[in-house]
């Protein structure tokens, strides 16, 4: 199965990425990780990426598509994936499906987790991150056992700079213009599907799980 997720930041999409990948047993991808590892190990991409992602603007599409090529060429994704936070533009929506066409592939589904911007910004003031394994909390739906250390590996959890207020209603301003064109795209291609994200994150699991029955 192969399945894009798309929704704004703070949507959910991380939690429902990992659920949905439990339940179907493929691998998840997310650009945002992919790059946030590149910026932990201090590659020249992850430098020129930090950049761009640290002012909440999209990283160009020649740095983004190169991660994601890379990600495919890897084993254990050859057989299906959930892609999380890509494509976020009609470029690279359009770059995926002549990725996929030449390897005679294509995708199943496209969700959209649709949220208010009130959820957003509920949901991301709270959101807190392992430095270490990028395990990810909440203060209030999710808190760690261990207060400010990791439950998985014991690093500290950290709040994002990109997670700042100021910075998410930015990204939020960018996330809207640069989707609406992918949206446009997936609904012609038939394989546009949107879930209502102003839930509970077993709601949501449930109607994405309903959807994939049918897929
Ligand atoms: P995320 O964890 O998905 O919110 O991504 C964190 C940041 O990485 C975003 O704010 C962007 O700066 C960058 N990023 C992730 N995915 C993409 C993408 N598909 N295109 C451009 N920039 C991206």
């Amino acid at each position: 199965m192969r399945i894009v997720l798309l929704g704004a930041p703070g949507s959910g999409k991380g939690t429902q990425a990992k659920l949905i990948c439990d339940y179907l047993k493929i691998p998840h991808i997310s650009t945002g990780d992919l790059f946030r590892a590149q910026i932990r190990d201090n590659t020249p991409l992850g430098i020129k990426a930090n950049e761009y992602i640290q002012k909440g603007d999209l990283v160009p599409d020649e740095l983004t598509i190169s991660v994601v090529k890379e990600s495919f060429n890897k084993e254990e994704n050859k057989g299906g994936f959930l892609l999380d936070g890509f494509p976020r533009n009609l470029h690279q929506a359009k770059t995926l499906q002549l990725i996929l066409a030449e390897n005679k592939q294509y995708l199943d589904k496209a969700y959209l987790i649709n949220v208010s911007k009130d959820t957003v910004l509920e949901r991301i003031a709270g959101r807190r991150f392992c430095s270490n394994c990028g395990a990810s909390y909440h203060v209030s739906f999710n808190p760690s056992k261990l207060k400010d250390k990791c439950e998985a590996c014991g690093g500290t959890l950290i709040h994002r700079n990109d997670d700042e207020e100021h910075i998410v209603l930015d990204r939020l301003t960018v996330y809207n213009k640069s989707i609406q064109p992918v949206l446009n795209y997936y609904k012609e291609l038939g394989i546009l599907e949107t879930i209502e994200g102003n839930a509970d994150a077993n709601d949501i699991f449930y109607d994405i799980c309903s959807s994939l029955k049918a897929v």
